[in-house]
């Protein structure tokens, strides 16, 4: 199986059963974010403890891309610090926009969508669920610093 084929299924496997799929009980934060290109809609909810990605939760409807993003997402983020996943965030942005070389050991299986930086249409579904991550981490600084 060669590494394209290995990705297609990776991706696949988070659309078909998508991780850190519903709502939370009880979110620090939730954004709405749409790709309105593809008809991509995405809800995110985040609990943040410690300063840490406690919980993450996505809800929505929208094409396998925008679907696995969101799960890769969610499954890479939870535990993190609010730091180290706004800087997460910065280089999968770079990776989409061929700008950096994926780290597969930050990205986790987000490096399977590597493959659709080269459909810039695609780019998009790809990026809602981590600009959506960085809105509410953002939203919620905004909200607790003075
Ligand atoms: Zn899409």
């Amino acid at each position: 199986m060669g590494l394209e084929d290995l990705y297609q299924q990776i991706i696949l496997d988070h659309y078909r059963k998508p991780r850190h799929r519903g709502e939370l009980a009880a979110p620090s934060v939730e954004v709405d974010h749409n790709n309105p290109v593809c008809g991509d809609q995405l809800h995110l909810e985040v609990r943040l403890e410690d300063g840490r990605i406690a919980e993450v939760g996505h809800t929505g409807d929208g094409c396998s891309i925008s679907q696995a993003s969101a799960s890769m997402m969610s499954e890479a983020a939870v535990g993190l610090p609010v730091d180290d996943a706004m800087e997460l965030i910065e280089h999968f942005r770079l990776m989409m926009h061929r700008e950096a070389e994926p780290d597969e050991d930050r990205l986790g299986d987000a490096i399977a969508l590597e493959g659709v930086a080269k459909y810039p249409v695609r780019v998009k579904c790809a990026l809602l669920s981590w600009m959506a991550l960085k809105d509410a981490l953002q939203t919620h600084t905004a909200t607790t610093e003075r």
